[in-house]
């Protein structure tokens, strides 16, 4: 495993299509196997740089999947091209599809409680054969109470919505004991729940659904700024390539 990876200043990417990666989830589900899936966007990988611990936590999951359009054009860049972006929030939408055909358990953690309430109403409403065994917001202070919880309920799928690092630190030390398949899928509650709009198709087909965020949460500049410096990072590597 993990052969074929692409390295994006540190982060290792999976290049598969959208369509493979399915295919592997849906193998997954079907073996009950433990998987992690990490969807990494240019903010993320930034962060991996600057974070030890975190970088090997994501390097040391079962999928590191391209979510934004910045990771595809550095691998463009860097001359290692990857298929397709694959979005945290495409993921969660096909898993649950995928867990409503075959009638699997889930357990959504994260997120604020009536964000997290929106979500589970939502999914028992347009996922009938999907056996919601339970959810929690991410605002708790014991982890094991979480833990024993999740484990009692024997869920095949664990949707994580900590934001980064703390998603993923948490999946990574909990997730040995409990078979299913686990992803962090950081702020998708919110827009799932109909709390918060995803941006108009048009601005997501042309890779700006970031101006849409800004302009509606424009305290997330800082955030943003991460995306110019990543692609500085990025043209800086390709000529310490060239050289
Ligand atoms: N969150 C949480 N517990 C925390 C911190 C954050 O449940 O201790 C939730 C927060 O409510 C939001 C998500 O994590 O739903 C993070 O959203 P953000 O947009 O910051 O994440 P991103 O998608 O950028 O990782």
């Amino acid at each position: 495993m993990h052969k074929n990876r692409i390295n994006i200043l540190g982060t290792e990417f999976d290049n598969y299509t959208e369509k493979q990666f399915h295919k592997y989830l849906s193998d997954d589900m079907d073996g009950r196997s433990n998987k992690f899936i990490v969807t990494a966007n240019p903010e993320m990988v930034l962060s991996a740089q600057k974070n030890p611990k975190f970088s090997k936590v994501v390097n040391s999951a079962d999928y590191v999947i391209p979510d934004g359009i910045g990771i595809i054009k550095g691998a463009k860049t860097l001359g290692t091209p990857m298929h397709e972006r694959i979005t945290g929030f495409d993921t969660l939408m096909f898993l649950l599809q995928a867990a409503n055909r075959k009638q699997l358990k889930v357990y959504l953690l994260g997120s604020k409680p009536e964000v997290i309430e929106a979500s589970a109403k939502r999914i028992e409403r347009e996922y009938p054969q999907l056996d919601l065994v339970g959810y929690h917001d991410g605002y708790f202070k014991d982890n094991q109470v979480i833990v024993d919880e999740i484990a009692e309920k024997k869920p095949n799928i664990v949707l994580v919505a900590l934001g980064y690092p703390k998603q993923e630190f948490f999946i990574n030390e909990y997730r040995k004991d409990i078979d299913a398949i686990w992803i962090g899928v950081g702020g998708s509650f919110d827009v799932f729940s109909g709390t918060k709009k995803r941006a108009p198709v048009i601005l997501q087909k042309l890779g700006l659904e970031w101006t849409y965020r800004l302009f509606k949460e424009p305290t997330r500049i800082g955030r943003m700024l991460a995306i110019p410096k990543y692609m500085n990072l990025i043209r800086a590597e390709k000529k310490s390539q060239e050289k």
